[in-house]
């Protein structure tokens, strides 16, 4: 075994705090990946409140080196640089696996954390660590041309907006709503705008206006005004709402056009929408998880091309519990990233 450390929830809820523990040794289509940033991702602090298995790593937005690689590899080179997001493994054989959207894999993927490896029953931990062990499939080169630590959050807020917006064919000529402007909001604006939508910005904070349009939002809109938005009725091809909370949908469903579509990311304990304005307009209320490899790669390669990565603030692994409050008031702008580098051994770990 591969003698490891980083941060860790010992139990629900807890504080993270440094931990050492033990991965897998290489098989032979793996790499090993010395982790240089981690992207602070809101599940994160979900599945350390959550029903999780702990000690709990979190992270599923890696980039680092690659340190070592199995001896079948072929795709990467000791000293590259790659990126790992939120799966590690899936069937490779079902109808999903077979279209590479492995994100629903009808075996259930392993997750990045927290998920059972398949092969010898392990428990996944994350990338607040120093090393990630990971089968090349899920494993891609960084996108030429960008800051490697505003990479880390393209691979779960970048590609869990850019799958549906490709999927829903955003492309110019069309009307595209996004709704907060969070992680995942702020991914969609530069994503949508670099699509060649039109696209427009609802929040209910006023003081964000001003950044959609600088991230490339053609207008954007406060959600709580009643007159601005009685005023979009009809008007969307679609809108893509990233907001996690409990809120009402039905001022979007009215905002859609005929055969519009509603997708949303966030998933709150309920749905607050009528079913009425799906049957006016032939409208449809949607959802969508994450990305496969197909979606990612081609992300990836979009985000080299059009110059495209997150607003990201590095932060050192000794703040990320801090990190996790000022997410959690809405501070962040727009994705916090922790610098591995800056990560301590802990008593009982050796380098
Ligand atoms: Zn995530
Ligand atoms: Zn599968």
């Amino acid at each position: 075994m591969r003698l490891s450390y980083g941060l860790a929830a010992l139990s629900q809820g807890d504080r993270l705090v440094a931990w050492a523990f033990e991965r897998r040794e290489l098989r032979p289509t793996d790499i090993a990946v010395k982790i240089q940033f981690c992207g602070v991702c809101h599940s994160d602090l979900h599945a350390i409140r959550g029903n999780s298995r702990f000690p709990l790593v979190p992270g599923h937005e890696m980039v680092g080196e690659v340190t070592a690689i199995g001896a079948e590899v072929t795709k990467f080179h000791i000293g590259d640089v790659v990126v790992v997001g939120t799966i590690v493994d899936s069937c490779g054989h079902c109808s999903s696996c077979k279209r590479q959207l492995e994100q629903y894999c009808l075996e259930g993927v392993t997750t990045t954390y927290d998920g059972i490896d398949k092969h010898d029953g392990s428990i996944t931990r994350g990338g607040y660590s120093n090393e990630y062990v990971v089968d090349t499939h899920f494993a891609y080169h960084i996108p030429s041309g960008l800051d490697p630590a505003s990479v880390a959050p393209l691979l779960c807020a970048g590609v869990t907006t850019w799958s549906p917006l490709r999927h829903w064919d955003v492309k110019p000529g069309k009307t595209v709503g996004v709704v907060g402007l969070g992680g995942l909001g702020h991914m969609a604006v530069k994503f949508a705008h670099a699509l060649g939508a039109h696209v427009v910005l609802f929040s209910t904070s006023p003081d964000k206006l001003v950044d959609a349009k600088a991230l490339g939002a053609d207008e954007a809109i406060v959600s709580t005004d009643e007159a601005q938005m009685a005023a979009q009725a009809s008007r969307f091809d679609f809108i893509l709402d990233t907001v996690s909370s409990r809120h009402p949908l039905d001022p979007y469903l009215r905002s859609l056009k005929l055969d519009g579509t509603l997708c949303c990311l966030g998933i709150p304990k309920a749905l607050d929408f009528s079913p009425f304005l799906l049957t006016i307009g032939r409208r449809r209320l949607a959802s969508s998880g994450v990305g496969g490899t197909l979606e990612t790669q081609e992300m990836l390669d979009f985000c080299s091309q059009h110059k495209i990565s997150a607003d990201v603030e590095v932060i050192a692994a000794a703040d990320v519990n801090d990190g996790f409050d000022r997410l959690e008031r809405g501070e962040v702008r727009y994705r916090l990233v922790i610098d591995m580098a800056t990560l301590k051994v802990p008593a009982g770990a050796t380098a």
